[in-house]
């Protein structure tokens, strides 16, 4: 797995490496590593994997993919040893096998890859130990709550969400400053005043304005009027389709929340949403949920999209929280970073860690 690396025969694994192993790009496979390095730092994970090694010997092929699941562990235990560099060869060609469309050498979407991963993982994982550290993980629960304008009957429903995926509203919303935290405030501010964003107030109405994660929630969580003869509600009381109010809630926030950004259209040619949005290093939910456990998040990782549509190119920026530093993870190049790139960054999935203290 380690590949010519290892082969090469001077490259041992050093413990200065932990934090620092980069991945080889074999052909366009940057959104898998981005998002194989952004999921080996998760703390969960990389303590399930190492920890508690799921025996895949004399497995059947029975429809599971075992050898995905056996490479991502593979990956995950390396990753920590303290090599400077490696080849992820049979996890990507694992991924090329179970999954054609992520044939080699094309360009493609890290979140949907994301998504095939830890959909894939979770369900092989299931099926040989009867339950899964994806779901443990990563899975919460929202609540839909309708009120028929009718009788006023309520009506709930839950669904179970791996990642929040949200829109990026052309309007800020006024409450979305006072929703930060005092450092991501004052990266606000320093945005703000930024010569780009001056410039850009000059010209455009309403330019100076700066996203936040805060808006784009708030606009994914406003409660919505049914009303429309497309959208209409049945409601079992009234026994006929009626107009209704409808509020969602995070009702399981879960350990780690990853949220997406949904920055690209594939309609037609597609195209891509580059509006610049404000990631919040701390993140508080309380408005979003009816959770009684701990509603604050901290900022963990980020992958990050730059370039158009068809060419642009992933990485990841991880934190370690011992040490309170930023990595970033550009293929095989890893460095250490300052919190202003990670502001800067355009940021496309966020990883937030569920903490108690904010
Ligand atoms: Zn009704």
């Amino acid at each position: 797995m380690i590949g010519k690396f290892e082969q090469a025969g001077n490259i041992y694994p050093n413990r200065n490496f932990k934090w620092r192993t980069g991945l080889q790009n074999l052909g366009n496979t940057c959104y898998m590593n981005a998002a194989v390095q952004c999921l080996s730092k998760v703390k969960p994970i990389k303590r399930f994997f190492r920890k508690q090694q799921v025996d895949m010997q004399d497995r059947e092929q029975d429809g599971y993919n075992y050898k995905l699941l056996e490479e991502f562990q593979k990956l995950i235990i390396f990753l920590w040893e303290g090599y400077p560099m490696l080849s992820p060869k049979e996890f990507v060609n694992q991924a090329y096998t179970l999954c054609p469309d992520y044939r080699p050498k094309t360009q493609q979407d890290s979140q949907e890859f994301l998504r095939f991963l830890l959909d894939s993982i979770d369900s092989t994982l299931r099926h040989i130990t009867g339950s899964s550290i994806i779901s443990d993980t990563f899975v919460g629960t929202i609540e839909c709550k309708t009120t028929c304008r009718g009788c006023k009957s309520v009506s709930t429903r839950d669904e179970s969400f791996l990642d929040l995926s949200l829109a990026i509203p052309s309007e800020i919303s006024p409450k979305s400053y006072d929703m930060m935290e005092w450092k991501d405030k004052s990266y606000m501010e320093e945005a703000k005043n930024s010569w780009f964003n001056q410039v850009k107030s000059y010209f455009w109405k309403g330019g100076g304005n700066i996203i936040s994660i805060y808006d784009c929630l708030i606009h994914h969580f406003k409660p919505e009027v049914l009303n429309q003869e497309d959208n209409l509600y049945y409601c079992s009381q009234c026994e006929s389709k009626n107009e209704a109010n409808q509020e969602h809630k995070i009702k399981k926030l879960p350990q780690i929340l990853i949220i997406n950004l949904k920055r690209f259209k594939y309609a037609y040619w597609g195209s891509k949403v580059s509006t610049y949005v404000q990631i919040p290093f701390k993140l508080n939910l309380s408005q979003f949920s009816c959770d009684e456990g701990s509603q604050k998040y901290q900022l963990i990782a980020v992958m990050q999209h730059y370039g158009a549509i068809w060419k642009g190119h992933y990485i990841a920026y991880c934190k370690d929280t011992k040490r309170n530093k930023w990595f970033e993870y550009d293929d095989l190049r890893v460095r250490e970073v300052s919190e202003s790139d990670i502001v800067n960054a355009q940021v496309y999935i966020a990883f937030y860690e569920k903490t108690e203290k904010i």
